[in-house]
């Protein structure tokens, strides 16, 4: 068999249902005003939500570490890849998030994909929410525990099926998204915390869009004031921190129990020093300078009410994540080529990565935006929301 004819009739079975990805390339930094494929644009599709990633601070903290420790940490954690480096971040981690301890990975996902299926094994439970990020649905799936979906946000549901399943399970976990990354909706973590102490489950809450955002950045758990009441908080240094790589928070034996246990983080190359140190500085950044987070908010107040104001649906969202809800995906697809001629990239999401009538223009404030920005996104849409029937 010739591979590539493989290879090339399901890319045209992608491309002839307009499934597949069209990547678009940044040239230079990631700020509101980047040059993408040759054009300039704002951007309103960036996870950059703090526009930390070329803050001199953190800029200047990864020259150093470069220097310093060179370029490559040379080994996984486990061996010979800790360096007094990640030892100071996972320190600083477990200050900003008040917890315990916490343990760095080299990504989110590989915190969810390698801690998640060491938790439960079989005879156990794992109930999530049905819209749980898809790092988390692969996690859930490597573990053979069984597997419970409850609906969207639904506290009966999940009520049910605790108390249904108590006494039927060795162990249970509950897991949700914190802020759920398609809607901007927040996760109902207090109701979540109750029930799964009244039934004695585990809470695993994967803040990775709470991060830099909720609880005056500290994240969902601050902003609910829950501290000491969550077994895991899981996140990312990839958004509002503005680097790269992910981390568990809790106890310290959670943290071992981790290390010892999650194959993602003993199996693979721990993170460079320069993005180690990076990510100490932003979280010093979150701390020391608080407009970041404030004119985050202030923006994100700022877009909603102007896209509602010229009639725009912008769902559920409560976050930064503001959704423009069009409808059938083809209308989105339109929207955004249309928005990028205009200069502006935000990029639609389409079936099936939510449902067929929900397509969308996923917009994510950032805190880099003036005013002047987000008037000329509010016409420009609105231009193109009449252009095209929307409004
Ligand atoms: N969880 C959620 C909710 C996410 O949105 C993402 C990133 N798309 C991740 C986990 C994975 O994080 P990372 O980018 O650090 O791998």
């Amino acid at each position: 068999m010739n591979y590539n004819d493989f290879f090339k009739k399901e890319v045209d079975s992608l491309k002839e249902k307009g499934l597949d990805w069209k990547i678009r390339v940044l040239q230079g930094k990631s700020i509101p005003h980047s040059k993408v494929d040759g054009k300039n644009t704002l951007i309103l599709c960036s996870n950059n939500y703090l526009n930390l990633s070329s803050h001199p601070k953190l800029v200047e903290a990864g020259i150093n570490a470069l220097k310093s420790h060179g370029a490559g940490s040379g080994s996984v954690r486990a061996i010979a890849g800790t360096m007094d480096l990640h030892k100071k971040l996972e320190e600083k981690i477990s200050e900003f998030k008040e917890t315990e301890d916490s343990l760095y990975f080299q990504t989110g996902y590989a915190a969810n994909a390698g801690l998640i299926p060491s938790l439960m094994a079989k005879g156990d439970l794992i109930i999530s929410d049905e819209l749980n990020h898809g790092s988390i649905i692969d996690g859930v799936r490597l573990s053979k525990a069984d597997k419970a979906v409850f609906p969207h946000k639904n506290m009966d549901e999940l009520k049910k099926i605790l108390e249904e399943s108590e006494k039927k399970f060795n162990k249970i976990l509950v897991i949700s998204d914190g802020v759920f990354s398609m809607d901007g909706d927040i996760a109902p973590l207090k109701e979540i915390s109750d029930l799964c102490i009244k039934h004695g489950a585990m809470s695993y809450v994967d803040d990775a869009h709470g991060d830099g955002v909720l609880g005056k950045g500290i994240g969902i758990v601050h902003h609910f004031d829950l501290k000491g009441k969550i077994d895991i908080e899981m996140g990312t240094f990839s958004k509002a921190f503005g680097v790269v790589g992910g981390y568990v928070c809790g106890s310290t034996s959670m943290k071992e129990f981790a290390l010892n246990k999650s194959r993602t983080w003993l199996l693979s190359g721990s993170a460079p020093p320069a993005t180690i140190a990076s990510c100490i500085a932003s979280l010093e950044v979150v701390k020391s300078e608080p407009k970041h987070v404030e004119n985050l908010w202030k923006n994100t107040a700022y877009w909603k009410k102007g896209l509602k104001e010229r009639g725009f649906d912008i769902g559920l969202s409560e976050t930064p994540i503001t959704p423009v809800m069009l409808g059938e995906s083809p209308l989105a697809q339109k929207f955004s080529l249309r928005l990028l001629e205009e200069g502006i990239f935000a990029l639609p999401i389409v079936f099936p990565m939510v449902a067929q009538d929900k397509a969308r223009i996923r917009t994510m404030m950032n805190s880099g935006l003036t005013k002047e920005d987000l008037d000329f996104a509010l016409e420009t849409f609105e231009k193109i929301g009449k252009e095209l029937k929307v409004i």
